[in-house]
């Protein structure tokens, strides 16, 4: 075995593993960070780094991106091998989900035929353990040539030993396997015509040749391109490979790349007969079982639905007396601001900031409770299900694809949802779930939903806030469609979705979701919310000497101004046009604007616009819908624009949803007048 000398100081240890593997939790073990760990396939999208610190010596640890194979086909696998190529680490730890070998191993087959210094990390040995399975651990690092840990990364076991090889590691340099598998004679044999030339080339500098010429016989684009780009189009290495190509063309027809997968499969297959003991008989798995209903082809849809009332349920009556009792604080707040002088001051800090601001902080309770249920959800694996009911619906109206991971992400915030989508690797599919994401209801339109659906629907609360967050699903779903029959045409790409066992949440994780969702919740009621807050204050009391807040000040003059273009839709109130306007920097801000044009430090929001907007429930009910559907916040539209990086879509996502709103908020008022 050849050993590989450590090149940097501290050396650089990268973490590589499928989807779901656990590398995060590994990640947060061995830096003592706090990273997003999810029960999700594809939640890690960028690379992360931290600092691992082990009896004196320092390592620098980069969390790669979940990915299943190392080909060149989707943006996450192509950062994850430029990052083995390029980058350089001095180990790459694999880790792979031992209750699953089969699918697991054949990311580590690649990374030992590029010749990378492996070491693998055996996790979910809990889940083996559990199932009364057994792995040779010895045999399997005898077949491999690496060193094997097994670990529960979850439990924080065998986190010690990772760290010791590691230290090893870094003193005297990681062992480079060299691997072979037999491809089949014919196969062999272009490699063995492909590696001379390869050889000549100079491009073997870093990676064994032989991988080279299997990637190229795999037709490689990034590798092929390389090629290309130092030999040109037609240079000895491509002008070899096309003769290559053509033979085993002439023996397999175009499944040469099948036959080159095979192998790799094969050589799993016999691996895990040697390593992998099960028990003679073997019960069906809980998973299974529950799986059996909850994924159900016809009882899956009414379950999911059922579950999300639920839920919905319990985010309001849990919250309703958190939210009462922060209610009795802005209050006698509200009522200190009121004895300030000069005036004004009062007014700003009365009306403005705690009218505004204390309408949003009213609203706490609900979103964390929403964040607790999402994240329980999540983490159990269920989430994951309800991915796959929705996709599987999706399916039949002819759209694909693993659209539904980043979309059921949008219920936190469209933001994250958005940078998931580049785990989807088929650009007119990704491009897609990017525009429709934003109808996924996230925890800033809340507030809005709580506070109407709370003054408008006071014995409906529970299922108003339900068919929102459907209408949301239901319009994304449409205006896939659309797109795919219109703006981008062309096959969808075949995805199957992997679906995690359910495992039992841990309090830890629970608390990590619910904080790192609602934390951005917090900091921007400290900062663009009360910004926005101020400046609504201002331009209430402008001109000076107006009452504030009254039709004559600015704000009551623009928003009287663009009422009519919110009349059909039965919103056409002034006050409620600004907050619309105000709502583009963030969703709560409608009701911090709401909060500081209505109240000034006297009893709840809810009870002063019922009676100040002269509305019905249907009014309330198209000013949700407006709400939910209408333009993507400042932050979600930059993130678009960075993520297809132009203007472009950033600047039509805004235009076509407020389209979209106006046209459906417009339908259910105009159609609901008939029957009210
Ligand atoms: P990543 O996608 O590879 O980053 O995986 P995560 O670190 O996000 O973990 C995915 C899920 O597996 C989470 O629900 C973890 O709590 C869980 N998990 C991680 N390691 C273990 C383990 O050793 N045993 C069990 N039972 N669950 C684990
Ligand atoms: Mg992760």
């Amino acid at each position: 075995m050849e050993s590989k000398k450590i090149s940097k100081n501290p050396p650089v240890i990268a973490l590589l593993g499928n989807p779901n593997s656990g590398k995060t939790t590994l990640f947060n073990n061995l830096t003592g960070s706090h990273q997003y760990v999810g029960n999700w396939p594809g939640v890690t999208v960028e690379k992360k780094e931290g600092e691992c610190r082990f009896e004196g010596q320092k390592a620098s640890i980069v969390d790669l991106p979940g990915v299943y194979s190392l080909t060149a086909y989707s943006p996450d696998e192509v950062v994850a091998r430029n990052f083995i190529l390029d980058g350089d680490p001095d180990i790459v730890v694999n880790i792979v989900d031992g209750s699953s070998l089969e699918r697991h191993l054949y990311l580590t087959l690649q990374l030992l035929e590029m010749g990378a210094p492996v070491v693998m990390a055996l996790n979910m040995m809990d889940v083996v353990a559990s199932l009364k399975h057994e792995i040779d651990i010895k045999e399997l690092e005898r077949q491999l040539g690496i060193k094997v840990v097994p670990m529960a990364a979850s439990k924080n076991e065998g986190t010690l030993d990772i760290k010791r090889i590691i230290c090893a590691v870094g003193k005297q340099g990681a062992a480079c396997p060299t691997l072979k598998i037999n491809y089949g004679r014919d196969v062999e044999a272009e490699i063995s015509n492909l590696v001379p030339v390869i050889e000549k080339s100079g491009l073997n500098k870093k990676y064994t040749s032989r991988w080279i010429a299997v990637k190229l016989l795999e037709q490689d684009n990034e590798i092929i391109a390389r090629f290309e780009e130092i030999e040109g189009g037609d240079g000895p290495v491509i002008r070899a490979l096309e003769q290559s190509t053509a033979r085993l063309n002439n023996i397999y027809g175009d499944e040469a790349e099948t036959v080159i997968a095979d192998a790799r499969y094969g050589f799993i297959a016999g691996l895990i007969k040697d390593i992998y003991k099960r028990p003679a008989y073997e019960p069906v798995s809980t998973t299974d079982k529950i799986d059996r209903i909850l994924v159900h082809r016809w009882a899956g849809f009414p379950i999911f639905f059922l579950l999300l009332f639920l839920l919905f349920q319990f985010v309001f009556k849990a919250s309703e007396p958190l939210m009462a009792g922060i209610e009795f604080f802005f209050d006698w707040l509200g009522g200190l601001a009121a004895g300030i002088s000069p005036t004004w001051l009062g007014s700003l800090i009365g009306d403005g900031i705690i009218g505004g601001l204390g309408a949003v902080l009213e609203f706490i309770p609900p979103i964390f409770l929403m964040f607790i249920a999402i994240a329980i959800l999540e983490d159990t694996g269920y989430m994951a299900r309800a991915a796959f009911i929705m996709d599987r619906a999706m399916h039949k109206l002819g759209l694909h694809g693993r659209s539904f991971i980043p979309m059921m992400l949008g219920f936190g915030c469209s933001i994250p949802a958005i940078m998931a989508c580049r785990t989807i690797d088929n650009p007119n599919d990704r491009l897609t779930t990017i525009l429709i994401s934003p109808f996924m209801s996230c925890g800033a339109r809340l507030p809005i939903y709580v506070l109407f659906a709370g003054a408008f629907f006071p014995k409906h609360q529970g299922i108003v806030l339900f068919s929102l967050y459907i209408i949301g699903i239901i319009v994304a779903v449409i205006i896939a469609f659309i797109f795919r029959k219109t703006l981008f045409r062309g096959e969808s790409a075949h995805f199957v979705m992997e679906l995690p066992p359910y495992r039992l949440p841990t309090v830890r994780s629970i608390f990590i979701h619910t904080w790192e969702r609602g934390k951005h919740f917090l900091s921007r009621a400290a900062t663009v919310i009360l910004a926005a807050v101020v400046v609504i204050w201002l331009l209430g009391s402008l001109p000076w000497g107006v009452e504030y807040a009254s039709q004559e000040s600015v704000l009551g003059i623009v928003g009287s101004w663009l009422a009519p273009f919110f009349g059909p839709l039965g919103i056409g109130h002034w006050a409620i046009v600004v907050s619309l306007i105000a709502g583009f920097v963030a969703k709560e801000v409608v009701v911090a604007t709401l909060g500081a044009i209505f109240l000034s430090g006297n009893g709840a929001l809810g009870a002063v616009l019922a009676s100040e907007l002269g509305w019905g429930p249907l009014n309330a009910y198209a000013f949700m819908i407006f709400c939910l559907l209408y333009i993507p916040c400042i932050a979600t539209i930059a993130v678009i624009k960075g993520e297809t990086g132009t203007w472009k879509w950033a600047a039509f996502s805004a235009v076509y949803t407020i389209g979209v709103a106006w046209i459906i908020a417009a339908l259910i008022y105009q159609i609901g007048s008939l029957f009210l």
